[in-house]
């Protein structure tokens, strides 16, 4: 068995010794004679992986006591229009902040349910960092600020938190969420698909602020209502079982490692050998401003973009997958979750110089 080292934007890769133990135990989980997948959401089994799941998370992010966490599904996608519905009781409208692909379609999909205004967006400079904060046009008595925290397919990233006053800010944390610490008190709600840097598809994770849970329109569906859902601890529905018992792995995973201070520092250390690589060859450009790059997702382009399919096919050669840059982007993009480990992108890095000295 070879295992490739996969860059995919999501669903990405999964900690190894994650799917090992995942295959261990799948037809018998610890003794109780069937998968997790087969287990009723209800019974005392499946009771106890969901509970110290969630006691791990809210561990691994030192969840203030104030913020439930929620195990829905529907996706990042999903939440652009959960959360105005969930958020939007008795406001007129809300502030979205345009970084990149990800926050655009959130803005669009706002608006299906509530006057939007831009409160800053990079568009005009092909989303290459975040507008400073002290530019941004807030208001007062908007229901919520919305910012895309790491831009996937862009490779926009915040590293600071922008203070909204009392407003609450919420962000799509979707691919950088346990990349690192976060202080969780300074958003109202922060959601994730967990298919880029948790689990597999189909969990979203939801961190919500307990005074927000009472502001949703009458017409939000239960199974998508946060105060329904908070009260029934997610299982107002039946919940992606299988996929928040890998997540469960995972969490444990990143204790092992030491918790989200050990994966920044893992994390900014395969980023800068990504960066200095680019940075430092006549082959290779990264469209982003330097201070806004992100740690997870890493755009590049060839200079000379007549040899992009050359270089995918030498990197499908070296067992390095899923490189190609998002169709709305062209070139490259290296996604270096928590999951990539340094070897992942030491080879990387090695075989972009080979190839520049070929080509270069
Ligand atoms: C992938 C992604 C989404 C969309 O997730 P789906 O699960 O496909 O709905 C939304 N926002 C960000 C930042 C993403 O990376």
């Amino acid at each position: 068995m070879t295992r490739v080292f996969n860059f995919s934007a999501g669903p990405a890769a999964l900690p190894e010794a994650v799917l090992r133990q995942a295959g261990e135990e799948m037809l018998d989980w610890h003794g109780a004679g069937l998968s997790v997948m087969e287990m009723s959401h209800r019974g005392r089994e499946f009771m106890g992986i969901h509970a110290q799941t969630q006691a791990d998370l809210r561990e691994l992010l030192a969840l203030p006591a104030n913020y439930r966490i929620l195990f829905l599904q529907g996706g990042g996608i999903g939440m652009n229009a959960i959360v105005p519905m969930n958020l939007l009781r008795g406001a007129h409208s809300a502030d979205y902040v345009d970084t990149g692909e990800w926050s655009k379609r959130s803005i669009n999909e706002a608006g299906k349910y509530s006057a939007v205004s831009v409160a800053a967006s990079a568009a005009a400079q092909g989303y290459d960092h975040v507008p400073s904060f002290d530019s941004w046009q807030l208001d007062a008595h908007a229901a919520y600020v919305h910012i895309c925290a790491n831009e996937t397919i862009n490779g926009v990233e915040f590293n600071a938190t922008p203070d909204t006053g009392a407003v609450p800010l919420v962000a799509d944390m979707s691919s950088n969420i346990l990349s690192r610490p976060v202080d969780v008190a300074r958003y109202g709600l922060i959601y994730a698909g967990a298919q880029k840097n948790i689990g597999p598809a189909g969990l979203t994770i939801v961190l919500v602020r307990d005074d927000l849970l009472d502001r949703a329109l009458p017409i939000t569906p239960s199974a998508f209502h946060f105060r329904e859902q908070a009260d029934a601890d997610s299982m107002l529905n039946t919940p992606p079982t299988y996929a928040i018992y890998i997540a469960g792995l995972v969490f444990r995973w990143l204790k092992a490692q030491g918790g989200l201070a050990a994966m920044e520092a893992r994390n900014r250390a395969k980023a800068a050998l990504l960066y200095d690589c680019l940075d430092n060859s006549p082959c290779y450009r990264s469209p982003i401003v330097k201070a806004d790059r992100s740690r997870m997702n890493v755009p590049f382009h060839l200079h000379d973009s007549r040899l992009d399919a050359a270089f995918l096919q030498g990197a499908q050669e070296r067992s390095l997958l899923q490189l190609q840059g998002h169709r709305l982007q062209g070139g490259m993009r290296a996604s270096i979750y928590n999951a990539m480990p340094l070897e992942g992108v030491q080879a990387l890095v090695a075989y972009l110089q080979e190839f520049a000295a070929r080509h270069g």
